[in-house]
This record gives structure tokens, sequence and C-alpha cells, in this order.
């Protein structure tokens, strides 16, 4: 029984220490399974709780998603989503400009930095983004209201 539970938190910890990207409750299925075929999403999400008890993974939580988990080794302030294939990935280094961002006077404390777009594999299949990035976001397409100054800009 013990040494049951012990392999499949055994596999789910490898699936996060091959991926190196935050992973959601399906995909950390998917993937463990290729190791313990038997396992079951109630499974991984105990055992995911139970590793971010331990201070092993944490919650990465990105606007409008569910919660993604990722290993707690790294101090991990930006990501990179994929609108195409929806994964996650670690956008590498420091945002050296966010210093630039904070309002004169204010204090930073904590910063989460998304970036959208498309991933290497994506774009190699040829997968195009276009113009048919998904608009769920209203803020995120401001062009609309926009073209009236770019008329008058161009006019001129
Ligand atoms: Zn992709």
């Amino acid at each position: 029984m013990m040494a049951h539970q012990t392999a499949q938190r055994a596999a789910i910890r490898r699936v996060f220490e091959e991926a190196k990207r935050p992973l959601g409750p399906q995909e950390v299925l998917i993937a463990a399974q290729t190791l313990v075929p038997k396992l079951g999403l109630t499974t991984v999400y105990r055992t995911l709780k139970s590793l971010v008890r331990d201070g092993w993974l944490m919650i990465v939580d990105l606007p409008g998603e569910p919660s993604r988990y990722e290993c707690a080794t790294t101090d991990q302030h930006a990501w990179f989503e994929c609108r195409v294939c929806k994964r996650v990935f670690q956008a590498p280094g420091e945002c050296q400009g966010v210093s630039t961002l904070i309002p004169k006077g204010f204090e930073l404390t904590s910063y989460k930095l998304v970036l959208y777009g498309a991933c290497a594999e994506c774009r190699e299949t040829g997968t195009s983004l276009g113009e048919s990035v998904p608009s769920g976001e209203g803020f995120d397409k401001p062009s609309s209201e926009r073209s009236g100054d770019l008329e008058a800009g161009t006019s001129a």
C-alpha cells in the first residue's frame, strides 16, 4: 500500500522534473500514466496537494486559467503561454525593466508576468496565430477603438 503510493508520487515528481514547465492536473495525469498506468485523476489531485504542502511544488495561477503546478525550486516570475496549444512555459531570466513600471513612491513586493504567443513547436508546425487569436479579453484588442486616432495620424 505504502510502496504503491510512493511509486505514484515518484512518477508525478518525475513528470515535473522532465517537463520543466507548469502543468495542469490533466497534463500530469497523461504524462504520469506512461509510468504508472493505473493512475487516476483523484490521486493526481491528492498528490499535487501533498507536494505543495511539502513545498516541493508551487501553484501557478495565471489570469483566467485553472491552476497549474511547477517545481518550487526556482524563483519564477514570468511565464509564456502558447495561444495555440495552451501550454505554459517558463520564461527564462528576470524582467529587467520591471522596476520602470512601478509608480513613483510605490514599493514592489512581487510580480507575475505572462507573455502570450506561439511556442516554437507550434510555429514549426505552421499553426498560424494571425488574426485568429482568441479575443476573450476585451482589453486585448484596442485596435478597433483606436482606428480613429490612427486615421487622423496618417492623414496629417
Ligand atoms: Zn504551442
